[in-house]
């Protein structure tokens, strides 16, 4: 089969690999729709330290398609839910089940993960049938690839409470921003959207968002305390890695309020902030980290029900063989989500 490798910094190739096997109580699946996530432009970039071991590997964790073959499992397992033929969405994260974090049901930190389902840029893949969510018909295998991002989105949104007519500010409108503007919406919130690129914040309003801080022209953090009375946010998510935007999260709190790190940041900054900041407002800082697997099923549920609409998150499709322009694109901050369909 053909599949996509990375060599190195901004060396990424298409070649021609032994198609995967799949193991007992494992599925192979031909893959139809893979999502370019930040993550994976930090291993292209070589912003993320030890992103240079395990080289050449096939990237991609945000993959959809068809189930082709199914090996049932070992011994006295029950028959697998899953068939050929069934279109399907792979959860990469492998928890036990059985450590300390998973017993406390803490299942994005568990002891033990595995990386089970990767390699998504290529025509086939590999994924534990438990691992497998089957696709109502109607969810297209481009939309099902949004389950892991929207995952993450799901768990930064339940770490950071937000009510009825809440101020909520999102710091960042890329596809990930304007999945956290969404539940924002969905949960109530009055919300204001800061970004400095004018086609983000284009895609922000059309989504519903209430305002929206044009970051190259204004000063968020003014300009939030405006829209709000002088209050400041109810909640806030950053949703870009930098410090900067993590410095106007924090200023941007109200009394009482709540202020989610959502993206990790690469090369780590350090920031310098008064803590009277926090101590007098009484702000709840908090971070997030990937998701649990129950997030994984409600973020399908979300996308089947168009309770968040992932399509208009889609601005550049590429087939397999164009992979590369697809993470120059991403790299570029160009348009929003850029998606790779190695089946078309
Ligand atoms: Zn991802
Ligand atoms: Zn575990």
């Amino acid at each position: 089969m053909k599949a996509a490798r990375l060599y190195g910094v901004r060396d990424l190739r298409v070649e021609q690999v032994e198609d995967p096997r799949p193991g007992p109580g494992e599925a192979l699946i031909r893959i139809d729709a893979c999502g370019v996530c930040p993550s994976d432009i930090r291993s292209y970039l070589g912003t993320r330290s030890g992103g240079g071991s395990g080289l050449p590997r096939t990237p991609g964790h945000e993959w959809a398609g068809v189930v082709v073959e199914v090996r049932p499992p070992a011994d006295g397992d029950p028959e697998p839910a899953i068939k050929e033929g069934d279109r399907v969405v792979a959860d990469w994260r492998y928890v036990c089940g059985r450590c300390y974090q998973c017993r406390r049901g803490v299942f994005n930190y568990c002891e033990h993960l595995r990386r089970a389902v990767r390699g998504g840029f290529a025509q086939y893949g590999v994924a534990p049938i438990s691992q497998l969510r089957r696709l109502p018909n109607h969810v297209s295998f481009e939309e099902a690839a949004f389950c892991e991002p929207l995952a993450c989105v799901i768990n930064g949104n339940e770490m950071t409470p937000m009510a009825l007519g809440n101020d909520v500010v999102v710091v960042g409108a890329g596809p990930i921003g304007l999945m956290h503007l969404q539940l924002a919406l969905r949960r109530g919130a009055r919300t204001i959207v800061s970004d400095p690129l004018a086609a983000r914040l284009q895609a922000a309003r059309s989504l519903g968002a209430h305002d929206v801080i044009d970051a190259s022209l204004t000063d968020p953090v003014a300009r939030v305390k405006e829209l709000t009375e002088g209050r400041g946010a109810d909640a806030v998510i950053v949703a870009v890695g930098a410090g900067e935007a993590a410095r106007q999260g924090l200023e941007m709190g109200a009394i009482n309020g709540r202020v989610n790190f959502f993206a990790g940041t690469y090369p780590p900054v350090e920031l310098p902030f008064d803590p009277n900041l926090v101590h007098y407002r009484q702000l709840l800082v908090t971070g997030s980290h990937d998701f649990t697997p129950h997030q994984f099923s409600t973020a399908l549920k979300l996308i089947q029900h168009r309770i968040v609409d992932v399509k208009r998150l889609i601005s550049h499709r590429f087939n397999l063989d164009a992979v590369r322009d697809a993470f120059e694109m991403a790299a570029g901050r160009g348009g929003l989500k850029s998606m790779v369909l190695p089946a078309a």
